[in-house]
């Protein structure tokens, strides 16, 4: 793409059809917004949440990241889950991994990157947690496989310590929390079998 002229026409084509199809569809749109789901994912370009899931505008409220993590201590991701869960009250929190995820590589291979090694330190984090399952594995992509998807698990024990999805649950509020993985070579997005719904739940992960 040598220019972004190809993305000005493309997004001109994208709402000509949807008002063609729903003419009001654009004036219903912003008068605001109240996604079932928050989608928490990795900012890899071939991972993108809608597109996967065929959903539309308002279907989502969405916080990408390298590596899909949720550390307590990021201001960004920390005030996305509280604006999802307090205010817009999301019934669905969906943390979606990738397999052949460059962040969760990197973290493993514990290259020095820069900046972003302070980042890839929480992945780290899970690796050390974890790292005779990871280590048991037989190839080096199940290795990598496996790492995926403890990042995800993990990610979904962070979600769920969060001071405000336990307040929500606390207050009897319909809040699922997913570990999902999303797989390049298939297109295919896998159930990681964790569900969360309550703070005894989480108290147990
Ligand atoms: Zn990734």
């Amino acid at each position: 793409m040598e220019n972004l002229s190809q993305v000005f026409e493309n997004n001109q084509q994208w709402a000509d059809n949807i008002k063609q199809q729903q003419p009001d569809f654009f004036k219903e749109s912003a008068k605001g917004q109240s996604p079932d789901i928050l989608w928490i994912g990795c900012s890899d370009s071939r991972v993108p949440p809608a597109q996967l899931t065929e959903l539309g505008p308002g279907d989502l409220f969405v916080h990408r990241n390298i590596a899909n993590v949720i550390p307590h201590s990021d201001i960004n991701s920390q005030s996305v889950i509280q604006y999802a869960v307090s205010v817009l009250k999301v019934r669905h929190v969906v943390i979606c991994g990738h397999y052949g995820c460059g962040g969760v590589t990197a973290a493993y291979e514990d290259d020095n990157l820069g900046l972003i090694d302070n980042w890839l330190a929480n992945i780290e984090d899970v690796y050390r947690t974890h790292q005779d399952e990871i280590e048991g594995r037989a190839s080096e992509e199940e290795k990598l496989n496996r790492f995926c998807e403890l990042n995800v698990q993990e990610q979904v024990k962070n979600m769920s310590h969060s001071p405000f999805v336990k307040q929500a649950w606390e207050a009897g509020q319909d809040l699922t929390v997913h570990g999902l993985i999303y797989d390049l070579k298939s297109g295919l997005l896998n159930d990681l079998d964790i569900k969360i719904n309550s703070i005894e739940e989480a108290a147990n992960l």
